[in-house]
């Protein structure tokens, strides 16, 4: 009878493994082609200011528009793009798209793209940005490129060296996710960052746990101290918007202040104040 579960259980577990294969290889095949495809979109989200609730940038998040899975997020495709190399163009499209789509838009913010590590370590990738700000006409102070530590992590000295040329270029970079990581301060010597983005993880927990306050504390007068700006991520309640102003963080991001969304959304001031009034976003109330 053992040996009988055993052969039932493999005949339902393969297949299983198998589908996963063949669904990874088929997104591959599919992401080769969704460039050409017209089938990639960049949406925005805002980032506001916690003194005076006004918007400080937007980040541009990738989203795919598979034309048989519906609208994909980066999550469930960005390592198959990391792993195929297929991140290098798929990269290239993000900067060129988003500088072009952002270079026109009313108003005094900035513009995030996040990088990953295989994109931090091409040696192109300085003089691809540098042809994008151009093309654009976008002033490169207005960019800002986050990483995580895994970049880092990853890529040592490649990293530094891309990330000062960058920063050569007139851009500024944040390291996105602070705080979950194994050696987050390490990596503040490591290299010096203009903005600490500090991860969800800590504001989900911000309201009953003393000890996440602690920390964020820690971390925004840390960074004060450094003269780094900081930014929350993932602000979903008021409570936590109250306490990360009162925790002395700079500015912050989340669902509560404004959803990511497609570009024309923010394209112009009026545009802009439209959207964050239509999401009943807390924002417009913050600012009185
Ligand atoms: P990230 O840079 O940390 O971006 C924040 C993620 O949190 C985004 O997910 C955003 O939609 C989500 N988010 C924002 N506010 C909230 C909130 O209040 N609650 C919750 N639950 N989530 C919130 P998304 O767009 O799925 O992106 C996931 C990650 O994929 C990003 O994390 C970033 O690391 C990466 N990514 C996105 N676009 C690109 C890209 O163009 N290039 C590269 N290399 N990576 C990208
Ligand atoms: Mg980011
Ligand atoms: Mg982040
Ligand atoms: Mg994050």
């Amino acid at each position: 009878a053992a040996k009988k579960k055993g052969r039932d259980t493999l005949a339902i577990f393969e297949p299983a493994l198998d589908r996963e294969a063949r669904d990874r290889r088929e997104l591959e095949t599919d992401l080769r082609e969704a460039i050409a495809r017209g089938q990639l979109r960049i949406h925005y989200q805002p980032t506001i200011d916690l003194d005076t609730g006004a918007t400080t940038g937007y980040e541009a998040l990738l989203r795919w528009h598979h034309p048989r899975r519906g609208v994909i997020g980066p999550a469930e495709f960005l390592d198959i793009a990391e792993n195929s190399g297929l991140i290098i163009p798929v990269g290239e499209w993000v900067i060129r798209q988003t500088l072009a789509e952002t270079a026109a838009w009313q108003g005094d913010f900035r513009i995030a793209i996040n990088l990953s590590p295989t994109q931090v370590r091409s040696p192109h990738l300085a003089a691809l940005v540098a042809q994008a700000i151009h093309t654009s006409g976008i002033a490169a102070e207005r960019i800002e490129f986050e990483i995580t530590e895994h970049v880092l992590m990853q890529q040592g000295e490649a990293a530094t060296t891309t990330l000062n040329k960058l920063r050569g270029l007139g851009a500024r970079i944040a390291l996105d996710d602070f705080g979950v990581g194994y050696s987050s301060l390490g990596y503040l010597q490591q290299f010096r960052f203009d903005r600490i983005k500090i991860d969800r993880n800590f504001v989900q927990r911000l309201e009953d746990d003393a000890d996440s306050q602690a920390i964020v504390s820690s971390i925004t007068r840390m960074a004060e101290a450094m003269g780094i700006a900081t930014t929350a991520e993932g602000i979903e309640n008021r409570r936590q918007l109250d306490l990360l102003r009162k925790l002395g963080c700079n500015e912050a991001q989340g669902f509560l202040i404004c959803k990511p969304a497609p570009g024309e959304t923010f394209a112009t001031a009026e545009a802009a104040e439209a959207a964050l009034a239509d999401t009943g976003s807390v924002v417009l109330e913050y600012r009185k």
